[in-house]
């Protein structure tokens, strides 16, 4: 799909003129730090999308099927750019195929360079103070809620700074292999797998191909680490069906997240995570819950992600790409 040119003012404008937006403001929001910041936000309005998305499953509904009109971005032959209509934020929205497509199949190479594109087209608007970030959230550990294809995309202040972003500095664009490995940051307890995509140079785009190979290389890690998780633990080798991970993507890194598990539970309190989490954006509708939080009675890294992931131990053994 071409990515249109005004892409930013086309969301503004559908933004604008949207009909049912169901905005989850945060209650209460606070940074939070342990080894980085988290942005930790209480969003009693979650309920409601929570109910939402139950009636919905109950009666099968898919809502990216026949996309609500008013919410519609643009329409290309393969994707729709579609507002999310439960937003977290202003002018969230998605990617979604017009045909069905599994939200657990692969991303295909499509998939991935019309999601760079975005990323790269709106990078380009100035005078903004937070940049765009790609998710998407895949499997059944995932903390996907839609089995239609869809990538989402948030807006994430300048301010708040992301770890990967400090990990890839000063690194140029590689595909990943056993040579040399995808990237990863050492103070973090999970599991997760770096890949830069900034390239200097007269063109500085990642071509399709590259990024599809880079993509394959960090599920192969997941996968990896699913294997050996199973192997270790004595369990039956996982199916290839099982792999869930969470895949975020600036327009200079893409980094990949195996999961375990949709929800952690820590003494009496669940956190339903998705790939938003490991960006270190907390979300409970429980306000109970949310003064722990915000009051460090949680180690965020190790009794929630890690929890949700899988410990570092089960990543390869290999350092050299390690941050
Ligand atoms: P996930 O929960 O990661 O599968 O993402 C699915 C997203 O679709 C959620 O963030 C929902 O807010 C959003 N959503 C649910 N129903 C609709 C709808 N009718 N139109 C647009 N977005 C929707």
């Amino acid at each position: 799909m071409d990515v249109p040119e005004n892409l930013h003012s086309l969301i503004e404008e559908t933004t604008n003129n949207a009909v049912g937006l169901v905005y989850s403001q945060p209650t209460q929001q606070q940074i939070v730090q342990d080894k980085q910041n988290y942005l930790i936000s209480y969003i009693e309005s979650l309920q409601k999308k929570d109910e939402h998305t139950n009636d919905n499953k109950k009666q099968k509904v898919n809502p990216f099927e026949n996309p609500e009109k008013s919410l519609t971005v643009y329409k290309g032959n393969k994707y729709t750019i579609l507002l999310n209509k439960f937003p977290v934020q202003k002018n969230h929205f998605l990617l979604i195929t017009n045909e069905f497509i599994r939200q657990d199949a692969l991303l295909d190479p499509t998939d991935l360079i019309t999601v760079y594109k975005i990323l790269k087209q709106l990078s380009k608007v100035k005078n903004t103070d937070s940049k765009t970030v790609a998710f998407f959230n895949s499997g059944s550990n995932s903390g996907a809620s839609q089995a239609h294809k869809h990538i989402q995309f948030i807006r994430v202040d300048n301010d708040y700074k992301l770890f990967p972003d400090r990990v890839v500095a000063g690194k140029q664009f590689y595909v990943p292999n056993f040579q040399t490995p995808p990237m990863a940051d050492q103070t973090k307890s999970y599991a997760h797998f770096i890949a830069p995509l900034h390239k200097d140079g007269d063109d500085d785009d990642v071509a399709s191909d590259d990024l599809a190979m880079t993509y394959i290389a960090l599920v192969q890690n997941c996968l990896t680490v699913i294997k050996d998780h199973h192997h270790l633990e004595g369990l039956e080798a996982p199916q290839t069906s099982s792999l869930s991970y969470n895949f975020i993507m600036t327009p200079d890194w893409l980094m990949l997240v195996p999961r375990s598990k949709e929800t952690a539970a820590t003494n009496g309190h669940f956190f339903n995570i998705n790939s938003l989490g490991f960006l270190g954006l907390i979300l409970t509708k429980n306000k109970d819950t949310y003064e722990k939080l915000v009051n460090n009675e949680f180690l965020i890294d190790t009794d929630i992600l890690q929890k949700v992931g899988f410990p570092r131990e089960y990543e390869k053994p290999d350092k050299e790409g390690d941050y």
